[in-house]
């Protein structure tokens, strides 16, 4: 089967000498739950930036469903990000003065959802991770925990093949990161396909597949369970 994601020997060089990635070559299945996982400065953002298409490698290639994102125009890659790929983010990055459901539903305007069918999808989104009775609240009115809820369901409401969750549980307590971890183990289990960025090995550890980065290098890969 076509993997979501296959990165092939992606290098990625900065001006002044900088290599943040040197030689990446990785592929990830349907159905995976992994973690990348390294120290500060090993290359996690620059390999985030890339899988994500916020980024070009220097040389190499990243296919997304069997695409290669390199040789794309910038509003194609909008377009496959928005239909492909979720993000979630350390910081929740909600817009303030929207409610729940208006945030997941911006996550469908860029995939091109019609208005009318945006809100009933935000709300499917913000049950599936545990939040109908939230829909209506403000960023502000939320807990942190219940803020990353509704990224989750921001990310997920396009049912894409690839979520994206960088640091997802740096900006919460012990409690509240273990549920966040808890609700992601779930969503794969009910088929998406998730990648956790992050630097904590604990984290890594409870996740499936660890895919560890040390110097712009995988070091070690325990694979896919598929
Ligand atoms: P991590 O996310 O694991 O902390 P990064 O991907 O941010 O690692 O960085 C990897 C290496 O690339 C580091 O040595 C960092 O200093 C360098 N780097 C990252 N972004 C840039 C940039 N825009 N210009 C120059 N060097 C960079």
């Amino acid at each position: 089967m076509t993997p979501v994601l296959a990165v092939h020997r992606a290098t990625k060089s900065y001006p002044g000498g900088v290599t943040a990635l040197d030689d990446v070559s990785l592929s990830v299945h349907e159905g995976e739950l992994l973690a990348i996982v390294g120290p500060s400065g090993s290359g996690k953002s620059t390999l985030l930036n890339i899988i994500g298409t916020l980024d070009l490698p220097t040389s190499g290639t990243v296919e997304l469903g069997g695409q290669d994102v390199t040789r794309l125009s910038d509003r194609q890659l909008s377009a496959l990000r928005g239909r492909s790929l979720g993000f979630v983010f350390q910081q929740f990055h909600l817009t303030d003065g929207l409610s729940a459901a208006d945030n997941v539903a911006t996550g469908l305007l860029y995939a091109g959802v019609a208005r009318k069918h945006r809100r009933p999808l935000a709300l499917r989104a913000l049950d599936r991770v545990g939040l109908a009775h939230r829909v209506d609240h403000l960023p502000h009115q939320l807990s942190g925990g219940e803020r990353q809820r509704v990224a989750i369901a921001r990310a997920v409401v396009n049912e894409p093949s690839l979520v994206l969750a960088d640091e997802p549980t740096g900006a919460l307590d012990v409690a509240n990161g273990h549920a966040v971890l808890e609700l992601l183990a779930g969503l794969n289990r009910d088929g998406t396909t998730i990648a956790v960025i992050t630097h904590d090995r604990d984290i890594a550890a409870a996740l499936p597949r660890q895919v560890r980065i040390s110097d712009g290098r995988i070091v070690s890969d325990t694979g896919s369970p598929c």
